[in-house]
């Protein structure tokens, strides 16, 4: 989804991610063979407004490379140790108390029997907060784990045996529980997972069939007719999705793809392979045994694939099965997602209904919110009592979309006559209305998210009508100046000006038009002439509150990206080579004060940049007047996952001594 792609940018595997997948173009619904909605993604606030269909396997891959590419091979072995099953678990409440888990490795019975006895050794490497003991015990006992994909979503289906090895200890500062709606971690913690399990289960399938569903257009595709539904959408005719997972690095082996960067679309020569989705009903007296159903039930048939399909497309022939498997269907949602020191994320923390694609996107954006307050604590040594704000900005987004997927689930797959009535009728006067589509389509791409207000890690309002604390920064292009001298240089977007980690102090100063300052002269004379004038003098001042400001939230967090971004609100032309301009002297005066304040910063951590379109004065919903006191310049603290934290009006000595404090309670 959008906002995951926009987190892959932020983690720098955005362009394999889009190498790798298929960009979809949106949703059509047909109802009795009639197309009755058709739907797209071109409202959704982002850059990257298309869905991606990328294999689960390709992602973890991409995860994991990144992840050997920051740590480097030898640390990789160590931090990356997989197959492992976590068999106990001890969760202290105190920083110092940490946790205390027990794994052991396993290995597939032919790897097993190939390595010879004892040739298994202890890594006894070491990674930050995380000190390995000596092997306590050994169990050869076989057991039955994992699923022969890469997720543990309730699948039902064919299994491999694993055979466990060495048992081994490590004592952690914390323990993040992302094992799936099965979840060792949270059944060790004895929190409740509240909800209910659908008795139906989804069948998935990927198979090369002959039917009259137009198989050119880059879209998922809902069919419906009374009492059945099934989801499709063609697949790719290369190898990317058909695939088996890719296998992971072992250690640490990396697979850099280079290059690369834009997705496949199908173009009108797609073949005639499909992935299906559709529903079987069971029997079952008690639906909650099938969260906890590990028999094997029997994959569909291509026979039973082939009468379902038929159903809703007469004279459909399916002529290959290539793969499928079949899922119980879960809304559920963990009471708590911490527990002193161990957390929750992903299905282990929230399932429910594939409805709009959002089960993985939601275990990214929990992943990515707890990622960067982790580092903050066990890195920069702030205050662990950051970490509470997770399950207060996490779990209302979790069980939000449990509720929004699960709502009217069971009629809406059964399409029941008065549905299917409703799909055909009333549904597309919803889609074709443009705010609903720009509602739903925020909603589904998870650009919407905003976590509440003056709670730990999200400042007060000051500004009611400006972008808000807790909001995702909106993106917006802006041009890069760079000083000495003043040059326009590349276009390039905000997302991209605040990749990495860190913290982004984002400052917004208006500069004047013709008519606003005391002697007339506009941001236009500022750019080309040298000439003192009140306005850059004024501007000037501006400049020196903004520097102050800046150096006491760098005193908080020292890792902070500081960017001013000069406005006058529209859309303006810059001179691109305004050399020796009074605009020059203000942006090497400001890097100046600047790097002298911060002498080890990277020059790189302060960026000057134009708002070309006026474009960010339009997001970030800014109202400034040059020369109003306390109201020509914003300031927006936006923390490493991209969300706001902290805003208001430079010089408002409330907002900002706000600010500030609230950082000196987490960041001391
Ligand atoms: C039919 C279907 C279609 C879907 N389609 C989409 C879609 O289009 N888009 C989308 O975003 N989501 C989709 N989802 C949901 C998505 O697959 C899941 O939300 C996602 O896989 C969850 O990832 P996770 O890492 O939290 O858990 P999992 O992927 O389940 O991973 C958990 C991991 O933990 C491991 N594990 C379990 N127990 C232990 C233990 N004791 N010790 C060590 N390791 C352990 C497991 O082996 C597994 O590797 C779909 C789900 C289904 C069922």
């Amino acid at each position: 989804m959008p906002r995951t792609l926009e987190i892959y940018e932020d983690l720098g595997i955005v362009k394999q991610a889009l190498s790798n997948g298929v960009e979809m173009l949106g949703e059509r619904l047909f109802v009795d063979g009639t197309v009755a909605v058709d739907w797209n993604f071109s409202e959704v606030d982002s850059f990257y407004c298309k869905p991606l269909l990328l294999h689960q396997g390709v992602t973890e891959k991409l995860l994991c490379e990144k992840l050997a590419a920051i740590l480097g091979p030898d640390r990789m072995n160590y931090a990356l140790q997989r197959p492992v099953e976590v068999t106990s678990l001890k969760v202290g409440h105190t920083f110092a108390e940490g946790v205390h888990v027990c794994a052991c490795s396993l290995s597939d019975p032919e790897e097993s029997n190939a390595n010879a006895e004892g040739q298994h050794s202890e890594d006894t490497g070491s990674v930050d907060n995380v000190t390995p003991r000596t092997s306590e015990a050994e169990t050869t006992s076989s057991m039955t784990y994992g699923w022969t994909t890469s997720g543990d979503t309730g699948q039902q289906g064919p299994r491999t045996h694993r055979i466990r090895g060495k048992q081994f200890n490590v004592h952690a500062r914390y323990v993040v529980g992302c094992d799936g709606a099965r979840s060792f971690v949270r059944k060790s913690l004895g929190i409740p997972f509240e909800g209910f399990t659908i008795p139906s289960e989804f069948i998935v399938a990927d198979v090369v069939m002959t039917w009259g569903v137009p198989p050119d257009r880059n879209k998922f595709n809902l069919l419906t007719a009374p009492n059945r539904m099934v989801e499709c959408c063609p697949l790719p005719s290369g190898p990317s999705l058909l695939e088996p997972p890719p296998r992971l690095p072992d250690g640490g082996a990396t697979h850099r793809r280079q290059g690369g960067g834009a997705a496949r679309q199908y173009g009108s020569s797609s073949s005639n392979r499909w992935r299906l989705t559709t529903i079987r009903r069971i029997a079952e007296d008690r639906p909650e045994a099938m969260l906890e159903c590990r028999e094997a039930r029997p994959p569909p048939s291509k026979k039973e694939l082939q009468a379902m399909t038929a159903k809703l497309v007469a004279g459909t022939i399916i002529d290959h099965v290539i793969w499928s498997s079949s899922f119980s269907i879960n809304c559920r949602s963990a009471a708590f997602m911490k527990r002193g020191n161990a957390f929750l994320a992903g299905d282990a923390a929230h399932i429910f209904p594939p409805l709009f694609h959002q089960g993985h996107n939601t275990g990214i954006g929990d992943a990515y919110n707890l990622g960067w307050k982790l580092a903050h604590v066990l890195q920069d040594g702030a205050n662990p009592a950051l970490l509470e704000s997770y399950e207060q900005e996490r779990k209302p987004v979790g069980d939000a979309v449990v509720r929004f997927t699960s709502f009217g689930y069971q009629e809406i797959i059964e399409a029941k006559g008065y549905i299917a009535w409703s799909m055909k009728n009333i549904l597309p006067l919803f889609f074709n209305n443009k705010a609903f589509n720009s509602a739903l389509t925020n909603r589904i791409s998870q650009c919407h998210i905003k976590y509440p207000v003056d709670s730990g890690a999200v400042g007060k309002v000051f500004v009611s009508d400006s972008a808000l604390p807790g909001e995702r920064a909106p993106d917006a292009t802006v041009a890069i100046i760079s000083s000495e001298p003043s040059t326009v240089g590349n276009f390039i977007r905000l997302h991209e000006v605040y990749v990495g980690s860190g913290h982004v102090l984002l400052f917004v100063l208006r500069i004047p038009l013709s008519s606003e300052g005391p002697s007339g002269s506009s941001w236009f004379n500022l750019c080309s002439s040298q000439s003192q004038t009140a306005e850059r003098n004024i501007i000037g001042k501006e400049l020196e509150q903004i520097v102050e400001f800046a150096s006491r939230v760098r005193s908080r967090i020292e890792k902070t990206k500081v960017v001013l971004l000069f406005t006058v609100g529209l859309a303006s032309i810059v001179p691109p080579n305004a050399q020796f301009s009074g605009l020059s002297f203000l942006i090497a005066n400001f890097k100046e004060r600047m790097s002298k304040n911060f002498p080890n910063q990277a020059p790189e951590e302060t960026c000057v940049a134009w708002d070309v379109e006026g474009e960010v004065t339009r997001r970030y919903r800014l109202h400034l007047h040059p020369f109003t006191k306390h109201k020509c310049a914003a300031f927006f603290l936006i923390r490493d996952d991209k969300h706001i934290r902290n805003h208001g009006y430079c010089g408002d000595t409330y907002a900002e001594a706000t600010c500030i404090d609230s950082l000196s309670l987490y960041h001391p």
